[in-house]
């Protein structure tokens, strides 16, 4: 028997790139997929129809991740439907580009309300529940940029930090409980989030990728489909970073 097949899993931000793309590859392991969005109710309902075409029974609901409010009525539609994640996909985020000294207070709870604290909030609602079946998964996606670091990217680059510590020092409390939570940590991959780079902006980052590319979606979201899956419980604590060698 699929020890996925009555599990569920949780991916927030899986309307578009990274998020779309875990959803579907999750869907294809057996399991009930959440599609979380925020606005891009249409593109949520595309990835949607792409769990289903995979065999998958899928829900999609939408949460402001800077909300607390707005999280916790996102965790009482989970439980009116009867769906309790096994697996969490902390996907969604927001960048931010320009100088430091320009950020402005407004970008501080735009980048840290949906990196930083909708992470931390949605993990405290939903991880009880793994803990009391003494199993989980718990996937952070985090950056290259929250080890390394980023000129004219520091607010992003603090939250991805953050997403690392968080993991790390989660990771310790959860072990015990049979819940693993790790942090996986792209280079630069093909999705909106890089379109306000110019072609030129892009060859030269290409030109600094060991692989000579940005990763695919797909890419990103298949080391997430490992973390997810049952054979990976001693691995925990880890940040992972697939950059195309970018960082080493
Ligand atoms: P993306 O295509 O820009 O999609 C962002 C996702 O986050 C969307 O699903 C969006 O929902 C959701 N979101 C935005 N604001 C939100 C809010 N306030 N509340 C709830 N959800 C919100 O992003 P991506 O490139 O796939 O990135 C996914 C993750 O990978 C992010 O954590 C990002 O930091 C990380 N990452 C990306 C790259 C890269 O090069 N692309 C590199 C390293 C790390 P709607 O569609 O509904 O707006």
């Amino acid at each position: 028997m699929n020890p996925r097949k009555n599990m569920t899993a949780l991916v927030t931000g899986a309307s578009r790139g990274i998020g779309a793309a875990a959803a579907v590859l999750l869907a294809e392991q057996g399991m009930n997929i959440v599609v979380h969005y925020h606005a891009a109710r249409d593109q949520a309902e595309a990835t949607a129809r792409e769990c289903e075409r995979r065999g998958a029974n899928v829900m999609v609901a939408a949460a402001d991740l800077r909300n607390f409010a707005e999280l916790e009525r996102f965790k009482a539609k989970l439980d009116a439907a009867g769906l309790s994640p096994d697996i969490l996909v902390n996907n969604a985020g927001v960048s931010h580009y320009g100088l430091f000294t320009d950020v402005t207070e407004q970008d501080w709870e735009n980048v840290v309300g949906v990196n930083l604290k909708g992470m931390f909030r949605l993990t405290q609602l939903l991880a009880p529940a793994m803990v009391r079946r003494r199993y989980g998964r718990i996937i952070n996606v985090s950056s290259v940029w929250g080890i390394a670091g980023a000129s004219c990217e520091v607010l992003y680059s603090l939250t991805k930090g953050g997403v690392n510590a968080f993991t790390k020092a989660l990771a310790k409390e959860l072990a015990p409980s049979g819940v693993t939570v790790n942090a996986v940590a792209p280079g630069a991959v093909e999705t909106d989030m890089m379109r306000d780079f110019s072609e030129a902006e892009l060859a030269a980052l290409r030109a600094e990728i060991p692989a000579g590319r940005l990763a695919r979606p797909e890419e990103i979201a298949s080391l997430i489909r490992f973390l997810a899956s049952p054979e990976s419980g001693y691995i925990t604590g880890q940040v992972i970073s697939p950059n195309g060698g970018w960082l080493t």
